[in-house]
Formats: structure tokens, C-alpha cells, sequence
């Protein structure tokens, strides 16, 4: 099956198309600036560089139009029409508590995507657009959605609560749901496979590490916690978020700097974190670099940056009573060695030992990073969200 993966933003568009059966990307691309002056689609076809257009999309519905153009142009294509699409797969940020798992879209599923709307303002409604407009240029091809937030629907409340009246968890939903739930459940199967064990038997705590980033606890194949919550803010220090803190905090610089709740809450999402710390980037790149030339902030920040994942391995280890298996993914637990190292200045308690030789070669590979000895495996897994949601639909439509 031919199986093309959208994943919608407010303005940009993001498609793969995957073949299943060989789990190759035939083509993929992204759509920029849609409905904005300036809107661009960059394309590329496997085995070939990236080519970036100027075209005019007004809106989401012209995005899809540009796409399937693409796919299906003589020179950059890859199928000779939209036939050969067999099935979409959609990512959907926030399932709230209705979604466990993912689903084949019919009018149903729309509504109750668009009933936890509040809980993702940003990001649902685009993806419902999405939907829509596929089903627009597309009709009759089945499409499946697949949620961030389903993997983590197994978390018991002790996990997902929050010391907050009860009536705002009735009331609003007011609980953790966390996110990259594809990832964390991908990366965790594939931990199975790697050690030879199924996933039931083991204890792993995934670290993805990216410009957003969350840890979780995956006990016997569910997750039983996992860092953001309600909303992507919470846990690690991010890219540009600040993750956890005091919420009073947001209350008191509103007072001192003149500012909203909701300006506030902004500054969190988008200047903290790595950049809001150190001043220099969101980019661990430009952070090592820095570091490496001397800058002390630079060096702080990542210090801090590594520290707090190196306390969430700690809590999901006493969380899960043991730990089999730490796994890095996600662009800097793929790529970044430097910051690895330095999460494993806290991993030694829980017996788990890095070979420091082993985790510098370790870079957008899969590989066991720790000693033989070591009672705890540590490894790299790269992951791959958009092939975890080709699967899922595959799954479904066969089903
Ligand atoms: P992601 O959101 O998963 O794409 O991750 C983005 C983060 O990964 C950025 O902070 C990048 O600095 C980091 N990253 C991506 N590729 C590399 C690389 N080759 N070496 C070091 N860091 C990388």
C-alpha cells in the first residue's frame, strides 16, 4: 500500500508518502506560509535533493492540491496518479481521554476531535483542517487518525492527576495527557526487538530529546507517566520551553513586568528554555558550540539542560520500581553525544554504565551505548513518527 502521512500545523503542511510494504519514503515535503503572503512548498523525491517552489496556496485545501501536483508531476513525482494513494494517515496532537488508540475518520471522529479543541487550540483545529481538506481533493480514500496523546491513555490516575480540585479534572479535563506518544510507543517496541525480548517483559524509560522533549515510563509495554501534561509546557527544559516551574511564577512576573497570564504563558512557550537561558539559541548546536568556545552561560545551560533529564530517569526508575532500559531519541538523543554524556553523570545509581567510546560513535544510528557489564542497557534508537503512523493506518484499514 501506498500511504501518505499529513501532518497539519496553523500554517504549514507536512506530507510523506510512504510505500508499507518496502517502509520506504517515496516522497516527502512540507508546505510553508499557507494562506500568508509568501507561501512555498519544498518537495523532495528519494534519492534526489530538496527543491523549493514559490506557489500560492490561500489555503489548506490549495496545500493538498500542490502536494498530490507533486507527487503525481512527471519530473518530481512518484505515482502516476492519486489512484495509487491507498490511505492517509493523520497525526493528531490532542485525543484528550476519548481517544485510547488509533481510528479510521468518519463523521463521529470528527466531532470528538473537534471536542478537544480547547485542550489544544493551536494545534487541533489545523488538524482537522487538515482532515477536511483531504477528504476535499481525496474523496472515498480511507483515512486514519493517529494521536500524540493515545499511547499515554494507559498512565493510572496517581499519574495523571493533579493536586488541583477535583471539579477542574470533572469539569475541564484538567489532567496530564502528555505527547510524542507515536515516538515513545515506536521507540519502545523497537527497544524490545533490539534486546530480543518483547516489550511486555521490560522496564524502559524513553528520553525524546528534541527541540520539544519528554521522558517517559513505559512499564511491561504501557505507559505509566510521562513529563508534559495538560499541555506540551511541562517537564524537561525545552528548545524554547521552559518546562517545569513554579506556577506561581507566572502570576509574578504578570505583576512585575505589566503582562497577562496569557503573555506570560506565551513567553514560556516560545523565549525559555535552552534559548531563554543562555541567550544564544534553541539549537543544541549552536549551544555545543559555544560551549566548546568558552561561554559559561552556554555551558550552564546545558548542564542544566541534561540535569533535569537525568531527574526524570531518576523518578520513572522509582516510578516503575526498576529500570531495564534507557533509550535516546528524538534530534538530540540522536545526534547529540555531548549531552548524552552528561545525562549519564546521573544514570550511575541505577547501574546503568555508559561506554563513553560507544556513545561519541553513536550518532543517528541504532546502538547499545552502554558497557557489557552494565546492569542497565542504554541505547540510541532514532524515531520515526511519520513510519509509526504509515503502520497504524495500514493496520486499521486492513483491519
Ligand atoms: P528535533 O525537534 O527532533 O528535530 O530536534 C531538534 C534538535 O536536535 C535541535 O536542538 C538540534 O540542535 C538537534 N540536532 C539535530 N541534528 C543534530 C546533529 N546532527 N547534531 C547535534 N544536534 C542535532
Amino acid at each position: 500500500m501506498k500511504v501518505l502521512v499529513i501532518n497539519c500545523g496553523s500554517s504549514s503542511l507536512k506530507y510523506q508518502l510512504i510505500d508499507s510494504q518496502s517502509e520506504e519514503v517515496l516522497a516527502k515535503g512540507l508546505c510553508e506560509r499557507i494562506g500568508i503572503e509568501g507561501s512555498s512548498v519544498t518537495h523532495q523525491k528519494a534519492g534526489e535533493g530538496k527543491k523549493t517552489e514559490a506557489v500560492l496556496m490561500k489555503d489548506h485545501t490549495d496545500a493538498v492540491k500542490v502536494v498530490i501536483e507533486k507527487l503525481t508531476d512527471p519530473a518530481e513525482g512518484v505515482i502516476a496518479s492519486l489512484k495509487e494513494i491507498d490511505a492517509v494517515g493523520h497525526r493528531i496532537v490532542h485525543g484528550g481521554e476519548k481517544f485510547k488508540g488509533s481510528v479510521v475518520i468518519d463523521d463521529s471522529v470528527l466531532e470528538a476531535i473537534a471536542e478537544c479543541n480547547d485542550l489544544a487550540p493551536l494545534h487541533n483545529p489545523a488538524n482537522l483542517i487538515g482532515i477536511r481538506s483531504c477528504q476535499k481533493v481525496m474523496p472515498g480514500v480511507p483515512m486514519v487518525a493517529v494521536f500524540d496523546t493515545a499511547f499515554h491513555q494507559t498512565m493510572p490516575g496517581k499519574a495523571y492527576l493533579y493536586g488541583l480540585p477535583y471539579e477542574y479534572y470533572e469539569k475541564y479535563k484538567v489532567r496530564r495527557y502528555g505527547f510524542h506518544g507515536t515516538s515513545h510507543d515506536f521507540v519502545s517496541k523497537r527497544v524490545g526487538e533490539l534486546l530480543g525480548k518483547d516489550r511486555k517483559d521490560l522496564k524502559i524509560i524513553v528520553c525524546h530529546l528534541g527541540n520539544g522533549a519528554s521522558v517517559s515510563a513505559v512499564d511491561h509495554g504501557k505507559s505509566v507517566d510521562t513529563s508534559m501534561g495538560l499541555t506540551p509546557l511541562e517537564g524537561l527544559m525545552m528548545g524554547t520551553r521552559s518546562g517545569d516551574m513554579d506556577p506561581a511564577i507566572v502570576g509574578f512576573i504578570a505583576e512585575k513586568e505589566n503582562l497577562t497570564a496569557a503573555e506570560v504563558i506565551n513567553i514560556c512557550n516560545k523565549n525559555s528554555g535552552v534559548l531563554g537561558l543562555s541567550g544564544i539559541s534553541s539549537d543544541f548546536r549552536d549551544l555545543v558550540e559555544a560551549a566548546a568556545a568558552g561561554n559559561d552561560h552556554a555551558q550552564t545551560t546545558l548542564e542544566a539542560y541534561a540535569y533535569r533529564v537525568g531527574k526524570y530517569i531518576g523518578a520513572y526508575a522509582a516510578a516503575m520500581n526498576g529500570v531495564d532500559a534507557i533509550v535516546f531519541t528524538a534530534g538530540i538523543g540522536e545526534n547529540n553525544a555531548q549531552v548524552r554524556a552528561l545525562i549519564s553523570q546521573y544514570t550511575g545509581f541505577l547501574g546503568c554504565e555508559i561506554d563513553l567510546e560507544k556513545n561519541k560513535a553513536a550518532v543517528g544510528v541504532e546502538a547499545v551505548i552502554s558497557t557489557p557489564e552494565s546492569k542497565v542497557t542504554a541505547l540510541v534508537v532514532p524515531t520515526n513518527e511519520e513510519l509509526a503512523i504509515a503502520r497504524e493506518t495500514v493496520r486499521l484499514v486492513n483491519a
